[in-house]
């Protein structure tokens, strides 16, 4: 099944010429990562290629091999044979790229989220790969893709970013392998871990204190939360960017179970982003709850409503799902 989903995915991408290689809004490694390392194989095959992000890169990305080839994408839509929408669990996900970029052929869908609806032509959901970026290195292993250290590194990058440095529990030995194969291939963990876990701004861990001081907990401690209001981010003059991975000093204190994040957002809605360390309790399912989805243990959505609103009523969800556990 898996081969022959790879066999397709594969020879669409030899026989088609013009390609948009696509992932979410506010991107993380994974989907920066994944981006460039399939840009980069399109390229080695001969193929057109654009390369496009709502947000464009990231300032703390830029590092990665070849990052100069991602771009936000224009405001005119272009043509293209293929679309490649790469860890983007939802279709409008992809934002202003997705609507840039036109198909005339196929529309391809890769990614690792049990909720992807499976949009698009030709589909690749494997809910237990803990990054896309590990999909597409079997993908490129097992069809004989174009691979060399670039695409190495932007493939490290993806998985080290997704597994929280191979820490969570969908980190397989299969996962180790690649990554053992990526080192191989020329990727020097300790710089690559330093450019992505050692150089933060300083303003995000002025963030960071100011996170702490809305934290709060409920369910006994089995719930921890904090709050970003627009007032504080536009005092601290912090970027989005900065606030990935905050919410893992939450899920890192002993008995919190769900770790929940709320950022007032510009047009009054909030974004929401959940941890949990008990598959029994699915933030994935509580976030399908308010229009969003993800993983079990990772998931998100943007809810409309002040922050105070959205999190009585996300917070109360979470409450109920906890409740529930025997
Ligand atoms: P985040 O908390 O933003 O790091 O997102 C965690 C996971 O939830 C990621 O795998 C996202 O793809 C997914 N996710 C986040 N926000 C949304 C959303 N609004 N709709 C669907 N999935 C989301
Ligand atoms: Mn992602
Ligand atoms: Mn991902």
């Amino acid at each position: 099944m898996t081969l022959s989903k790879f066999h397709e995915i594969a020879r669409a991408l030899r026989e088609y010429q013009r390609f948009a290689v696509l992932s979410h809004v506010r991107p993380d490694g994974d989907a920066l990562g994944s981006q460039l390392a399939m840009g980069l194989a399109l390229r080695e095959l001969g193929k057109d290629v654009a390369i496009w992000n709502e947000d464009g890169m990231l300032q703390k990305y830029a590092f990665i091999p070849r990052a100069e080839l991602l771009s936000k994408p224009p405001s005119e839509p272009q043509d293209f044979d293929v679309i490649l929408a790469l860890d983007t669990a939802i279709q409008n996900r992809l934002g202003t790229a997705g609507e840039a970029a036109r198909a005339s052929k196929l529309c391809i869908n890769i990614s690792h989220h049990p909720s992807n609806p499976g949009y698009g032509d030709l589909v690749y959901i494997e809910p237990d790969a803990p990054a896309t970026g590990q999909i597409l290195f079997e993908l490129i292993k097992s069809e004989g893709l174009p691979f060399n250290r670039d695409i190495a590194e932007n493939l490290y990058v993806a998985i080290s970013t997704d597994t929280g440095s191979f820490q969570y529990p969908n980190t397989t030995a299969r996962t180790l392998e690649i990554a053992a194969e990526l080192v191989r291939t020329g990727v020097n963990v300790g710089e690559v871990s330093q450019r992505l876990y050692e150089n933060y701004p300083r303003r995000r861990i002025e963030l960071l204190r100011e996170l702490l001081g809305t934290m709060r907990f409920g369910a006994d401690g089995k719930i921890a939360s904090f709050s970003l209001s627009l007032d504080c981010a536009q005092r601290l003059g912090v970027l989005p960017e900065d606030n990935e991975g905050l919410i893992d000093h939450l899920r890192a204190i002993s008995g919190v179970i769900v770790a929940v994040f709320f950022e007032e957002l510009p047009e009054g809605k909030v974004r929401v982003s959940m941890r949990s360390k008990d598959e029994a309790a699915d933030v994935c399912a509580i976030c399908k709850q308010f229009g969003g989805g993800g993983h079990t243990l990772a998931a998100g959505a943007r809810v409309k409503g002040t922050l105070r609103e959205v999190e009585e009523r996300v917070l109360r969800a979470v409450n109920d799902t906890i409740a529930a556990i025997p």
